[in-house]
């Protein structure tokens, strides 16, 4: 494992590639509602990135084709947008998104709500929320990684709600994904924060069972019980002070 502890001045590029991840979040949180569909939200996202100097890192990532992943109820990460996607009263939609400025990369999932939803699907809107600020209390130098994911863990739990195995946070930098890999939940990890880190924390929770399950487009998670699915993650600069978000408007 080799991670990439990053520069002042390379924390200040990527609070910039952060501040643009977010100011296409302010525009979802805006354009999310019943009639549209995620080819539209799909293209939003691009006008923006591109707008603001950047360019969409999902965008041909592994042939992923697409600027954002639009992930709709029982899809849990990796949904394609598509004009055939249209968003009805009562779905909920997880967006995540990528930009890249000056060879430094912002990540940030958000989950919104379609008109209105059921109780069931705002307890997992807002546990997956408090799962991830839980989480984000330990993103300080000197803390154990495993405390992140324990918080995140213990919040699941609290709710009772299934943890995505699978699939995690990660550092980023120049890449997407680079080292660590986060799990959502305690494995032993001995890794220690240090402040320069920059990892993405997104936890990944399902109002049923934890098992989920890749569809035929070899992209789509879904849960294996078809029951929905919350996704939140931010970007976030180990400091000694704690946690610095990055994908946040400036
Ligand atoms: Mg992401
Ligand atoms: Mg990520």
């Amino acid at each position: 494992m080799s991670i990439h502890k990053k520069s002042k001045h390379e924390i200040g590029i990527m609070r910039q590639a952060g501040n643009i991840v977010a100011l296409v979040h302010a525009a979802m949180k805006e354009a999310v509602k019943e009639g549209v569909t995620t080819q539209e939200l799909d293209e939003l996202a691009v006008k923006i990135i591109k707008e603001n100097k950047a360019d969409p890192t999902f965008l041909g990532y592994h042939g992923f084709p697409a600027t954002i992943c639009a992930s709709v109820n029982e899809q849990v990460v990796h949904g394609f947008p598509s004009k055939d996607v249209i968003l009805k009263n009562g779905d909920i939609i997880s967006i995540d998104v990528g930009a890249t400025y000056k060879g430094f990369v912002g990540d940030s999932a958000w989950t919104y709500p379609v008109g209105e939803i059921s109780e069931d699907k705002k307890m997992l809107l807002k546990a997956t929320e408090e799962a991830l600020y839980a989480g984000l209390e330990y993103m300080k130098n000197g803390e154990r990684l495993e405390s992140v994911a324990g918080a995140i863990e213990d919040v699941a739990n609290k709710y009772k709600l299934g943890i995505v195995r699978q699939y995690g946070g990660h550092g980023v930098g120049r890449e997407m994904h680079e080292d660590p890999f986060v799990f959502n939940y305690r494995t032993q990890n001995k890794l220690i924060l240090e402040r320069g880190m920059v990892i993405a924390i997104e936890p990944m929770l399902n109002l049923g069972c934890d098992d989920v399950e890749v569809l035929e487009d070899g992209w789509t998670v879904v849960t294996k019980d078809k029951k929905a699915s919350g996704h939140f993650e931010h970007t976030v600069h180990v400091t000694d002070d704690g946690p610095d978000i990055l994908t946040k408007l400036l």
